[in-house]
């Protein structure tokens, strides 16, 4: 039995994360499940699964969780700490499906623990990728990527000799806007920009898929896992999503990740790895009959060569463009905003980030704050 503990159990990767326990009882045992504030379907996860404790970022929720789970030995935590706590408690991996730079700090709690790290947040790497690889060596901790182009490339990695990686090719879906000009994006609505045409996701990663900010932050996420400039990294518009990335090797060997867009497979490729487990849906070519691959429009989506210019500058400019993108994309789901907007303040909050090269992680919330500040007063 693997014992497992889910931070953000009640999201998009965290319930499919416990459809694959559901799937396999006899291997894994959830020991521990966080959220925001969702208590509703905490208790329920909490009692499903018999986890010893919950954690809830928000304290309110919490206190009415511990009311729910009253006739039950679960220990509720709450707040920050108590989801950091939460991701040391004794298991064998820390599956961290948090969104946002709130993940940050239970990933490192999850790393000073020794535990093994399946991870889906990747704000984490984003804002603190070079505390987080210094501190997975320190540990001698194995961090296993859950977003599905990272663990195609990782898996693509299989065998590939040491030193043998010459280019990453990043595929992207293209997101609902693809094809459209600046003025056809003018007056789109936050219902058109969730309309995904081929992954189910939270709100959040939706927005970010709609305006290749994702696309921009998996750029990131890949220079700290794989150690290779964004330079060489290209990334090709994918529409199917049937090939989730690739490797160019030395040789120019090109090898690819194939598979239906359901994020089961590189979710359970995390938990499962180095095997392999249960198939959850078989790719049929025959019926995908056409693979495309297109160039990425970077002059309509501006927010994908910020973010290649923000990790390389380095220091604070990616937890600076991070943080002004979660409080854009949560201003435009508010309708508080346009959809181009959200660049524009990205931009904006990029080029007034006070940067510093050497940062620890307090920083990294000073300059989160300071970016999500700039957006909020230029609106
Ligand atoms: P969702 O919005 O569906 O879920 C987010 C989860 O995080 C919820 O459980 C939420 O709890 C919890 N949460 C939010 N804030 C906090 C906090 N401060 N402390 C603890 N928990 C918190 O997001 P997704 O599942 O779509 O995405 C999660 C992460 O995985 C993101 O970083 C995303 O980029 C990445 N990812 C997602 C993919 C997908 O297919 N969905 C694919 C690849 C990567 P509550 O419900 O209570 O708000």
């Amino acid at each position: 039995m693997k014992k497992i503990i889910i931070l953000g159990s009640t999201g998009s990767i965290g319930t499919q994360a416990l459809d694959i326990v559901r799937a396999n009882p006899d291997k894994y045992s959830v020991v521990g499940l966080a959220a925001g504030s969702n208590a509703e379907l905490l208790e329920k996860q909490a009692r499903e699964f018999s986890v010893s404790a919950v954690a809830l970022f928000d304290e309110k929720a919490a206190a009415d969780l511990k009311l729910r789970l009253a006739d039950t030995t679960t220990t509720v935590l709450s707040g920050a700490d108590g989801v950091c706590y939460l991701a040391s408690l004794d298991c064998d991996m820390v599956l961290n499906s948090i969104v946002g730079i709130a993940g940050l700090r239970p990933t490192l709690a999850a790393i000073d623990a020794g535990h093994a790290i399946a991870l889906a947040n990747k704000e984490t790497l984003v804002t603190g990728g070079e505390i987080v690889n210094r501190k997975l060596k320190e540990k001698g901790v194995k961090l296993l990527p859950v977003d599905s182009e990272h663990s195609a490339i990782f898996q693509s990695l299989q065998g590939a000799p040491q030193g043998s990686l010459k280019k990453i090719l990043l595929t992207a879906s293209g997101g609902p806007f693809f094809g459209k000009t600046r003025e056809q994006l003018q007056d789109v609505t936050v219902k058109d920009a969730l309309n995904h045409p081929n992954w189910s996701m939270g709100a959040k990663i939706t927005i970010d898929s709609a305006s290749l900010m994702n696309k921009g932050l998996e750029v990131i996420e890949a220079v700290h896992l794989f150690g290779v400039p964004a330079s060489q990294i290209e990334v090709l518009v994918h529409r199917q999503s049937i090939l989730h990335s690739a490797v160019e090797l030395s040789d120019g060997a090109v090898i690819a990740q194939l598979g239906t867009p359901d994020m089961k497979l590189p979710i359970q490729y995390a938990l499962t790895y180095p095997e392999r487990d249960m198939c959850f849906e078989t790719l049929d070519l025959f019926k995908v009959g056409t693979l495309t691959f297109e160039r990425a429009d970077y002059s309509t989506f501006k927010s994908l060569p910020l973010c290649i210019e923000a990790i390389n500058r380095g220091g604070l400019y990616p937890t600076a463009i991070n943080g002004a993108n979660e409080e854009s994309v949560k201003l435009f789901l508010e309708g508080k905003i346009k959809f181009l907007q959200i660049a524009e303040l990205n931009e904006k909050a990029m080029n007034l980030c006070e940067n510093k090269t050497e940062f620890t992680v307090e920083d990294i919330f000073a300059a989160d704050q300071a970016a999500r500040q700039i957006v909020r007063e230029a609106v």
